[in-house]
């Protein structure tokens, strides 16, 4: 397949010479294509599908366009509660996938100019690492002072055949009807969201997570307030135990938990994981150095071959896009010759867009406290109630921060309506190494939900506000 701006992969000219031959084009192999670029580097983008990748496509930006009709339909539904008249008549699903694909396709075009404005060559075709410094593409090699290996990951599945009302995230993001009961396998990042926007659009939500709790990768008292607020929502849950079979019914799925219970429902979203794409394409064959199948790299993102690097979901750490926009970045800067500073995942900021949201970077307290002992770390906790935006929006939560004993503030935690966007702020604090007098006095509009993470600094500092606690 070629690309609009793309080279046919299929000619069979002489090997091309780059300075960066990337193979992938999604949120880590295309920042490192186009910062390469930018820095004068001559580059080729090898992309099977689109460039722009699982997340543009099939991730982050179509799922969050689904969270925000499902949003949407929340406030219809709640808005006799700030006095406006109005009834949710229904849900038009071809209606939220035609706006869906127009935010991708948008983007999508963006990205599109973007590469070929920088010159960079779009190969359009399946890779394979052949050498060291080269990549075949339909029997021609294209040569590279250095390989960027960007593959990315694809969803597990659990063994599970994938099909009829057995699902990925991939199916789920394609339906054109809201399943009217649904039963998510895992309660990570992809199954909480899933389960917050079908549940919002009116479809009854079980979740099945073997471990003792929703976004187990979170702080532990945010797991608790998300399942508090799920409840609240009738977001059903079995945490603690693990699935063990499906069988197809005729009219859906009937999934059986190690708890002896068995669940009905329409579908079944399979949400366990994302494991590393890197099967067949020659990696193991170079040399490269690989785990359970991901690729193994030093901080910059150099493999054990010389001139062959890695960077996103292939790499064992967070699976996010915006690490793999960094990575890239950093790839790319050190292969032309820069220094630039190591990605470093514990600052890597999360976001959940569940409702409510989840924000968080840094160390969670079990982990602070496992690496510098409990005696050592403190935590203040500041509630939303005695927040006036968050009380305007109706939500509840809280801004947790844990820190060093008169020392820097090492993890932010956030839980609330919109409350992914404060996670700026906990950035720079934790990044920054700031302690809680420092962001005591740095002074936060009124009245935003920005506040609460003043507030909780003015606690840590021993001079609240607005805490009750
Ligand atoms: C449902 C869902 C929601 C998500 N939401 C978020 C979110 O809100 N925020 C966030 O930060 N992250 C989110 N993610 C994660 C994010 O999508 C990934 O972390 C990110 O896409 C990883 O980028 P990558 O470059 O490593 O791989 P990918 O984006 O997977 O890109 C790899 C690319 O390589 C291509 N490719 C693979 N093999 C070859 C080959 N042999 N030859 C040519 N091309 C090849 C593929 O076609 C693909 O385009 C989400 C993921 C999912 C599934």
């Amino acid at each position: 397949m070629t690309q609009a701006g793309a080279i046919d992969g299929a000619g069979t000219g002489q090997d091309a010479v780059y300075d960066m031959v990337v193979l992938g084009g999604g949120s880590g192999g295309y920042a490192a294509a186009l910062r390469g670029a930018q820095l004068g580097l001559r580059v080729a983008l090898v992309e099977a599908d689109k460039v722009g990748g699982t997340c543009l496509h099939r991730g982050c930006v179509p799922t969050k366009a689904i969270l925000h009709a499902a949003e949407t339909a929340d406030a219809v539904r709640e808005a006799s509660a700030v006095g406006i008249r109005a009834a949710l008549e229904g849900i038009d699903m071809p209606a939220v996938q035609e706006y869906k694909n127009s935010i991708v396709a948008r983007m999508y075009k963006g990205l599109q100019g973007l590469v070929s404005s920088r010159g960079i060559d779009l190969v359009g075709g399946w890779g394979r690492l052949v050498a060291p410094d080269a990549v075949e593409v339909a029997g021609r090699h294209y040569r590279g002072r250095n390989v960027v290996l960007a593959s990315g990951s694809y969803s597990k599945t659990m063994g599970q055949e994938i099909s009829g009302p057995v699902i990925t995230s991939e199916q789920a993001l394609e339906l054109d009807h809201v399943p009217a009961s649904a039963v998510i396998l895992g309660g990570g990042v992809i199954g909480v969201e899933f389960a917050s926007a079908w549940a919002s659009l009116g479809s009854q939500v079980t979740i099945i997570e073997a471990l003792p709790h929703l976004v187990p990768n979170e702080d532990e008292a945010i797991s608790k307030q998300l399942e508090r607020a799920f409840r609240k929502r009738r977001i059903n849950f079995r945490i603690g135990t693990r699935f063990e079979s499906v069988e197809r019914t005729h009219s859906g799925v009937q999934v059986r938990t190690a708890d002896g219970a068995v669940t009905e429902a329409e579908v079944l979203l399979i949400a366990v994981g994302r494991g590393p794409a890197t099967a067949n394409l020659g990696f193991e064959e170079v040399g490269v150095a690989m785990d359970r199948g991901f690729v193994l790299t030093d901080p910059h993102g150099r493999t054990n071959v010389p001139g062959v690097w890695a960077v996103g979901d292939i790499v064992p750490g967070v699976q996010l896009a915006h690490r793999g926009f960094a990575q890239g970045i950093a790839v790319a800067e050190r292969i032309a010759g820069l220094d630039p500073e190591p990605v470093d995942d514990v600052k890597v900021p999360k976001v959940t867009f569940c409702e409510p949201q989840i924000a968080s970077v840094g160390l969670s307290e079990a982990r602070a406290a496992e690496l510098h002992g409990a005696e050592n770390i403190v935590t203040s906790q500041f509630n939303v109630a005695g927040n006036a935006k968050s009380q305007i929006l109706g939500t509840q939560g809280f801004v947790k921060l844990v820190s060093l004993k008169d020392g820097p503030i090492l993890g932010f935690h956030a839980i609330g309506a919109r409350m992914g966007e404060q996670v700026g702020e906990g950035q720079l604090i934790v990044s920054w190494e700031a302690d809680a007098n420092d962001v005591a006095a740095l002074v936060h509009a009124h009245p935003t939900q920005n506040e609460t993470i003043g507030e909780a600094a003015m606690a840590l500092a021993g001079k609240p506000l607005h805490n009750h606690g």
